[in-house]
């Protein structure tokens, strides 16, 4: 992509993993140390946004990515710019779509490390493909496998943590709002109901707030009897 832009890549080395990194909530600022140790190299630096503004103001949850950070990490001589955050993903991938000049560079997905880049069968994959195919549009041949939408969409498994579970939500109700056909429509519902449910990690929390309530309620109990 660098050599079809005309651009010099940087490759940086990190050891971030070793010392315990939570990449979900902690990116930007992992991308802030990039954009400050190579500071005298760059006068203006441009994070590209996750989400829309509204979407950012309606996440209830911790995010690595987003627009109150990523506005507040200029520093030095160098100048950081959020962009993005005005369009939602839908637009961005239709904007890149027309354009076709990174077509066949585009990588949304690390689930398949023997491929390289796309799945085909992962939640960000699915996403890209509603979006890319919305429209009669053409695809490009970008992705590994290309299941069937609607039984991968209700195939696909919620995110783990809270903050995945409600991001899911945010992405199915922006699709809901541009997808065409009817019976994607329907999944994408059936997926964002399930994403509302509470999370295994909620549940899981909720089994240990139960236990730390049923000891504190037995010590209480055995002090009263005292
Ligand atoms: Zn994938």
């Amino acid at each position: 992509m660098c050599g079809k832009a005309g651009l010099e890549p940087i490759v940086v080395a990190t050891n971030l993993k070793e010392i315990g990194f939570d990449w979900e909530k902690l990116h930007i600022a992992q991308l802030a140390a990039c954009m400050h140790f190579l500071g005298p190299k760059f006068s203006d630096v441009t994070y590209s946004a996750d989400y829309s503004l509204a979407e950012d103001i309606l996440r209830p949850t911790a995010w690595g990515n987003n627009y109150y950070v990523g506005t507040c990490i200029s520093g030095g001589q160098v100048q950081a710019h959020y962009a993005g955050h005005e369009v939602s993903r839908y637009e961005k991938v239709k904007s890149i779509q027309k354009n076709g000049a990174f077509l066949d560079d585009i990588g949304v997905c690390y689930l398949d490390s023997t491929f390289g880049w796309n799945c085909g069968d992962c939640w960000k994959c699915i996403q890209t493909r509603i979006a890319m195919e919305n429209d009669g549009d053409k695809v490009p041949n970008i992705f590994r496998k290309k299941p069937e939408i609607v039984s991968n969409i209700d195939a696909t498994k919620i995110g783990k943590s809270t903050p995945a579970a409600i991001g899911m939500q945010q992405r199915t109700t922006e699709l809901i709002s541009y997808v065409d056909d009817p019976a994607i429509k329907e999944a994408l519902i059936r997926l964002r109901k399930r994403a509302a449910k509470p999370a295994r990690f909620s549940q899981r929390r909720k089994r240990r707030i139960s236990i730390f309530a049923l000891c504190v309620a037995t010590i209480l109990l055995w002090l009263c009897l005292k």
